[in-house]
């Protein structure tokens, strides 16, 4: 998304994550190929050497990416929020503008655009959630926790599984279904609902998930 703005070029863009709970952290990271020393790191940070790059959730999923009305079931993409003049279709009033629209007013590059340079940054879903769809039960259940631990185990760290493991291995240490679930996720083979005026986007890796246009009428995305 930044990247299509070329006034940014020259920046190095980093990831942080929130700190809200000890699970979370380090959900989000920035990759430095250089010593672990603060003239190293800020080194890479001024001059991209030594930087590689970052790790990140689908920006779909954050609560303001696309345009809408929470309350009236209204989920739109900056093109359809113009053809509406930016009022809501149900209740008249002016739409809630996210994100995404933002970029698009400011990009001097078009959505299909892809930089020259090596890729510099990875889409993840956490692993507890990838696990969860590939049994179909939540995330947060005793299920998807000892599965969890029993990869960390065996393969290393969650972001060593999400992004470098081959997926032979992870087949062999989880299951054929987790493997081809890891796999989608890093050829960003998942559907996503963007999320909007405060709702959280939705990402699936199996099956598809409605976005919600116009209250009553749903359409596949
Ligand atoms: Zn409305």
């Amino acid at each position: 998304m930044n990247r299509r703005l070329s006034a940014l070029d020259n920046i190095t863009l980093i990831s942080n994550s929130d700190a809200h709970s000890p699970s979370k952290l380090g959900r989000e990271a920035n990759i430095f190929d250089t010593e672990v020393s603060y003239m190293s790191m800020t080194g890479a940070l001024k001059t991209g050497k030594g930087f590689s790059g970052t790790i990140e959730f689908f920006p779909e999923e954050g609560k303001y990416h696309y345009d809408g009305h929470r309350a009236c079931d209204v989920c739109f993409s900056p093109e359809e929020t113009i053809r509406y003049n930016y009022l809501c279709p149900v209740c008249g009033r002016k739409l809630t503008v996210g994100v995404m629209h933002r970029v698009q007013k400011l990009a001097d590059r078009e959505e299909d655009f892809r930089q020259e340079a090596p890729l510099d940054y990875y889409s993840i879903i956490p692993l507890d959630e990838i696990i969860s769809e590939t049994i179909g039960v939540g995330p947060k259940s005793k299920a998807v926790g000892k599965i969890h631990s029993g990869l960390l185990d065996d393969l290393g760290n969650e972001f060593k599984i999400l992004l470098d493991t081959p997926v032979a291995d992870i087949e062999r240490a989880g299951s054929h279904r987790l493997a081809e679930a890891v796999s989608m996720v890093r050829d960003h083979k998942v559907h996503i609902a963007p999320g909007y005026d405060g709702e959280y986007g939705k990402i699936r890796i199996f099956g598809k998930i409605a976005r919600k246009t116009i209250k009553g009428q749903e359409r596949l995305f």
